[in-house]
């Protein structure tokens, strides 16, 4: 690292939005899980894409590594800096502007610093939606989401940010701004770099701004939560479901009982409208656009309401469904959201967590389930799951708090942890990372389990876009060094 980074910082971009020292960097020095926490050189704060790529020529130049940093509500440690202190944080919060959102081509137009809740509203002012939906949407950033490819709970309807993404601006480390701005929706022109950089997690160069495809707004929602006896009652119940609704299903959330358990105890308010306790509890969303799906009977109940009600009600008499309850109104809706919402709350209420968040075929989310839950005591005794997942795209963030365990902070214990589900996941034909991304914290796994060709493809890359390795060092891929 070369000296007067932080006063060239300065010179670049006004020493009023360099910070440093302990109190300016705090919020920049830890990630969102507290797991990781470290100690930055400075903490730039560009507002345009010049700027950034200003930085990042001069991280360059002196060999600064450089951390990306959005919302921070990442749970891989992707925003962990290392204790060195000699990394510049890039926080992009000023890069906030919201450049259009255009009705006649369904798309906005957003820098990476946009609170994705943001981007929402301004969509909807246009009756649009941007239907990626995640508990972290208050804080969280259109580049965060785009560099960690998140998903969350409309996936089955909409897929991952990627495919929600026509264009994106790029500064990279030789300082150079990537124009692949393009709002079209067919571009074969080459190489698929957006897609590359969609994922990457910071470590190839820094998303400045982003095109984005806009939906019609739902005219209407019907939510339910559902309790059934077992996963392959749910999965019966989604096909199904699928089938009836023309694939209108926007959410089809797993709740096991230890999680339903767990949030009684977290929040004693928080009442689940299910009478009582089921293995199984969903959280089922469909969705209407059009305005005879959106349309009242004469008993005032919408007709995509009305049609998950009916189909709720077959499930309870076929016995594939134990108890349903639809909401009645938007308020009711909200409170059976909040139910879901809360998973990092009730996951974070006790320490060590070992966060795992894996992906499975459909078929295959039962067999995992119960096969860690006759592993897991034995690798771990006094672990206990905190699971809750994306049922409909066979993520579970299958988690597991190991304080009620004899020697909770032993590494050897989280690491038995890990290999059991990654084990498990892996012989199942699943991944051990299926939205969170890699960061820091799966650096291990991927060394160990990713495949050799690809993990050398993707040092390639790293090496022939990053020759330096300044983007985000220690993170996504595993260097033969790291
Ligand atoms: P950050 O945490 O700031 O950064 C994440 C990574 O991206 C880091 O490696 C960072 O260096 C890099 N980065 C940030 N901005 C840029 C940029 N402009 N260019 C290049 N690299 C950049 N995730 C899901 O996928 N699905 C969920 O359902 C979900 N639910 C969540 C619920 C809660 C309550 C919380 C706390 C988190 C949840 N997450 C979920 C995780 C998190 O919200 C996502 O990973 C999100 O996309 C991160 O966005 P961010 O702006 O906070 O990014």
């Amino acid at each position: 690292m070369g000296s007067g980074i932080v006063e060239n910082a300065a010179a670049l971009i006004g020493p009023r939005n360099v910070r440093t020292g302990p109190s300016a960097c705090e919020k920049y020095n830890h990630d969102s899980t507290g797991e990781y926490r470290g100690e930055c050189l400075a903490v730039a704060l560009p507002s345009t894409a010049e700027e950034v790529a200003a930085l990042l020529a001069l991280a360059n130049r002196t060999s600064t590594p450089v951390v990306p940093f959005g919302g921070n509500t990442g749970v891989s440690g992707g925003t962990a800096v290392g204790p060195g202190g000699d990394a510049l944080v890039l926080s992009l919060e000023r890069m906030d502007r919201i450049r259009s959102v255009s009705a006649e081509t369904r798309t906005a137009v957003a820098e990476a610093g946009v609170v994705l809740e943001t981007l929402q509203d301004a969509a909807a002012r246009e009756g649009l939606s941007f239907p990626l939906n995640l508990g972290a949407r208050g804080s969280c950033t259109i580049g965060g989401n785009l560099s960690t490819n998140a998903g969350g709970s409309n996936v089955l309807r909409h897929g991952n940010v990627r495919s929600l993404c026509l264009g994106i601006e790029v500064a990279t480390p030789q300082g150079e701004i990537m124009d692949l701005m393009t709002n079209l929706h067919k571009d074969n022109s080459g190489y698929a770099l957006k897609d590359l950089y969609i994922g990457s997690e910071g470590t190839l160069g820094i998303i400045t701004a982003a095109i984005l495809k806009l939906f019609p707004m739902p005219k209407a929602h019907a939510t339910a939560l559902v309790g059934t006896g077992s996963l392959s009652s749910a999965l019966r119940l989604l096909n199904r479901l699928q089938s009836a609704s023309g694939g209108s299903v926007e959410a089809f959330e797993y709740m096991p009982d230890g999680y339903m358990r767990n949030l009684g105890i977290r929040y004693p308010d928080l009442k689940s409208p299910l009478g009582k306790r089921h293995p199984v509890c969903l959280l089922i969303e469909t969705a209407a656009t059009s305005e005879a799906d959106a349309a009242a009977d004469g008993e005032g109940v919408v007709a995509v309401e009305r049609q998950l009600q009916e189909f709720l009600s077959d499930a309870l008499e076929s016995g594939e469904a134990e108890d349903a309850v639809v909401a009645a109104n938007e308020r009711q809706r909200r409170d059976i959201w909040k139910i879901r919402d809360v998973a990092f709350e009730v996951s974070n209420m006790r320490h060590p967590l070992v966060h795992n968040d894996i992906a499975l075929p459909l078929d295959k989310v039962e067999p995992f389930v119960l096969r860690m839950e006759s592993a897991l005591p034995a690798v771990a005794p006094g672990a206990e799951s905190i699971t809750v997942g994306h049922l409909g795209d066979g993520n579970l963030h299958y988690n597991v708090w190991l304080d009620r365990c004899a020697d909770p902070t032993d590494d050897r214990l989280r690491d038995a942890v890990m290999d059991a589900v990654e084990d498990a996941a892996h012989e199942l034909g699943g991944t051990f990372s299926a939205e969170h991304g890699i960061g820091a914290s799966k650096l291990g796994t991927m060394a160990r389990r990713k495949d050799p060709a690809a993990l050398s493809a993707m040092r390639a890359i790293k090496q022939a876009l990053d020759p330096n390795g300044i983007m985000n060092p220690g993170k996504v891929v595993p260097m033969p060094t790291s």
